[in-house]
């Protein structure tokens, strides 16, 4: 099937990857630089922003952490207003737009409003920092099967499947867990994994400001503190942070 230029009136849900902009799409790219209007996330990096055309708009969309600029509805419905006036729309988002980004939620309302889209995957966080920070997701000698969940913090705890998530011969990435992390490590350990667990933080992945902090359960919590680590971070649980000593090869501090 031919891959068609951008079309006015459709909104495309666009992964923008998780930061180094060579790691977009093709489809990708040729979105960003068709787009009349482009609505972004905090997550998206400038460089990304800066392939637009020079006369394209640029609305943010918020999402950082407790600040977000359009509350999801207003910005599901300003993609439909915005296709209704024939623009060719790139909803951007960090990463992959099915992972954690609320795609689903945006698609469903063009949908039920009769608004053309189409979804172009992007590389999630997980799969970016595990290849730049040398921390392989599944290994044969170590983990059978990965999870990804979330650790945002509502009321002070996760509700999350602490059973299914402490075992061995699995990795577990968690997104949006910074200010969860002490939390998160008490229960890994109260649900059975061992305090010396290999665990780490990345912060920023693939980015300039890429930076690896490696511990166990019981010591990651205040070597992050330690290291004042700034937001996106990606918590990395399980046997295959071992390998980060011998397979990183992304050092930007360095
Ligand atoms: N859709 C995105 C995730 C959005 S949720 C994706 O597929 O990657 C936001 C969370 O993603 C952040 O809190 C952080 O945990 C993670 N994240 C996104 N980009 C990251 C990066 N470059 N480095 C580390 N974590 C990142």
């Amino acid at each position: 099937m031919p891959r068609l230029p951008a079309q006015p009136g459709t909104v495309y849900l666009v992964g923008a990857g998780p930061g180094d902009p060579e790691l977009l799409t093709q489809r990708a790219a040729r979105l960003i630089r068709e787009a009349d209007v482009l609505v972004y996330d905090n997550l998206v990096s400038p460089d990304i922003l800066a392939l637009t055309r020079t006369d394209a708009e640029h609305i943010y969309a918020g999402k950082e952490r407790g600040n977000h600029a359009l509350p999801q509805d207003d910005l599901n419905l300003l993609l439909v207003n915005l296709a209704r006036q024939s623009k060719r729309v790139v909803r951007l988002k960090g990463g992959d737009p099915y992972t954690f980004g609320r795609g689903g939620e945006e698609v469903e309302t063009l949908f039920a409003h009769q608004v053309a889209f189409e979804v172009v995957p992007g590389i999630t966080a997980a799969a970016g920092v595990a290849a730049y920070a040398g921390i392989p997701l599944t290994h044969r000698d170590y983990a059978q099967a990965c999870v990804f969940v979330t650790g945002h913090l509502k009321d002070g705890t996760m509700n999350l499947d602490w059973d299914g998530l402490a075992r061995p011969r699995q990795t577990v990435i968690i997104y949006m867990g910074l200010h969860g992390l002490p939390y998160l490590c008490e229960q890994m350990m109260k649900h059975g994994l061992p305090p010396d667990w290999p665990a780490a933080i990345v912060q920023q992945g693939t980015t300039p400001n890429h930076r690896v902090v490696t511990g166990t359960l019981s010591t990651l919590p205040q070597l992050a503190e330690q290291a004042q680590l700034k937001a996106p971070t990606l918590i990395m649980i399980g046997e295959v942070v071992k390998l980060h000593s011998k397979l990183a090869w992304f050092k930007p501090d360095q």
